[in-house]
């Protein structure tokens, strides 16, 4: 069903408030199966919110909309929408019952224009709002409907959960299932290249792709009779995908990758340590983010500076004088020395260039990662070609964490 969310509030246009409303309503109605064709602001302007919400109706057949719904005299949301579909309001008992209620709980007088609430169009299905004064409603005339609601997004929220999803259920004929797959070390546009022979000419399940920092998702959805069909259709594309890229998936379930890190050292019974100059300590971060932590962290070595690596971790010196302090052998000798002086299974360090500055020779964004598991030592090298402190930091964890992945996957 084409759709369109239309945000109601002046803050919106002046940058004071972020839309979260229109991102959260997106996303859900994606996931449902919804096509959302358009967002639209407008400030609390009657005339403009009328005119808006004829523009969204020419090509849309629902529209959302979030706002204005409050007890003062510029909160016009629900008198426009049913002006525009012709219908006249009337008291609700019921939302007059639950704002009597909810300001009597708070010892509170209710003030006149709260009555202004209560009043709700003609024929329209009600959502009574337990978290706040302002009830939502969805009116249907003509084949177009309007969904109106409050536009504080914890109210906004339980009105979703509280209603509005169950509500919007009737427009859907088929089932929809998807899951989120999640990949690193690949960019968006090789991993299409890399699935091209599933996603081509591919109506159902669909396929796609979203780069986000560091990493690539990859959402695959089916539509079907039932919930069942659904998912067996995404499950049999799933290994089709598993099969060109596999190497490259690390969760099947949207998880993050510290979750699946942490999820796999715990099941394998494995501690880690690390010693990091660059990331300054975002690796043990990440870990303790996720609950269970301490089954798999015994200690982390923020080693920053030259004399640090040598006294916490013991890289030799003569090793960072031949190689340089950015090199594999120092980030090799970084996880060798963290892995005995903690007494770890496995350790990872890293050695580089956040930036924006760095070395005569070297680029911004240059880092090496070591990695050492019993026996095994080893490197890998990372250039992001970015001079941002914050982007390369982040991405040289992810590329952290990835090192540890494929140790221990
Ligand atoms: P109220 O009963 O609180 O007046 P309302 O439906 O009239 O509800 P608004 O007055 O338009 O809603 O907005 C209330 C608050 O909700 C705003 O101050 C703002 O913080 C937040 N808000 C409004 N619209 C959005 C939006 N699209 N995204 C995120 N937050 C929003």
């Amino acid at each position: 069903m084409k759709t369109s969310i239309l945000a109601v509030g002046t803050e919106l246009l002046f940058g004071q408030t972020v839309n979260t409303n229109a991102t959260f309503l997106s996303d859900k109605l994606n996931h449902m199966g919804f096509d959302v064709m358009y967002h639209f602001v407008v400030g609390d302007n009657p005339l403009r919110l009328k005119e808006k919400l004829s523009e969204a109706f020419l090509d849309t057949d629902l529209v959302i909309l979030t706002g204005g719904l409050g007890p003062t005299q510029d909160d016009l949301t629900k008198e426009m929408v049913s002006e525009l579909m012709g219908r006249d309001l009337y008291l609700d008992e019921k939302v007059m019952e639950q704002l009597m209620g909810f300001f009597e709980k708070r010892g509170r007088k209710m003030a006149e224009n709260n009555v202004k609430q209560a009043f709700l169009p003609e024929g329209c299905t009600p959502f009574y709002n337990a978290s706040g004064t302002a009830p939502g409603f969805a009116l249907s005339v003509d084949g177009k409907t309007a969904i109106c609601l409050p536009g504080p997004p914890r109210e906004l929220k339980w009105l979703w959960d509280n209603g509005v999803r169950a509500y919007l259920e009737q427009f859907m004929d088929k089932k929809m299932f998807y899951r989120v797959i999640r990949t690193i070390g690949i960019g968006e546009s090789d991993l299409e290249t890399l699935l091209m022979p599933v996603i081509d000419g591919q109506t159902d399940p669909t396929v796609a792709t979203y780069a986000k920092e560091g990493e690539c998702t990859l959402r695959v959805a089916s539509q079907r009779d039932t919930i069942e069909e659904a998912e067996a259709a995404v499950d049999e594309m799933i290994e089709r995908i598993d099969a060109l890229a596999g190497d490259f998936i690390y969760s099947y379930d949207d998880e993050e990758l510290k979750e699946v890190v942490v999820r796999i050292l715990k099941e394998k019974g494995l501690k880690i340590t690390s010693a990091e100059s660059c990331t300054g300590g975002l690796f043990p971060a990440a870990i303790t983010d996720v609950a269970g932590a301490s089954d798999v962290l015994s200690s982390a070595y923020i080693t920053y500076s030259n004399e640090s690596k040598i006294k916490e971790v013991n890289v030799p010196a003569e090793l960072i004088d031949e190689y340089g302090v950015v090199s594999p052998q120092v980030a090799e000798a970084m996880a060798r020395g963290a892995l005995q002086r903690a007494g770890a299974d496995i350790a990872v360090s890293v050695t580089g260039y956040a930036g924006p500055e760095a070395d005569p020779g070297h680029k911004a964004g240059e880092a090496y990662i070591g990695y050492a598991m019993g026996d095994q030592t080893g490197h890998y090298a990372v250039n992001t070609s970015r001079n941002e402190r914050k982007w390369n930091r982040n991405y040289i964890l992810l590329r952290m964490l990835r090192a540890v992945y494929l140790l221990i996957r």
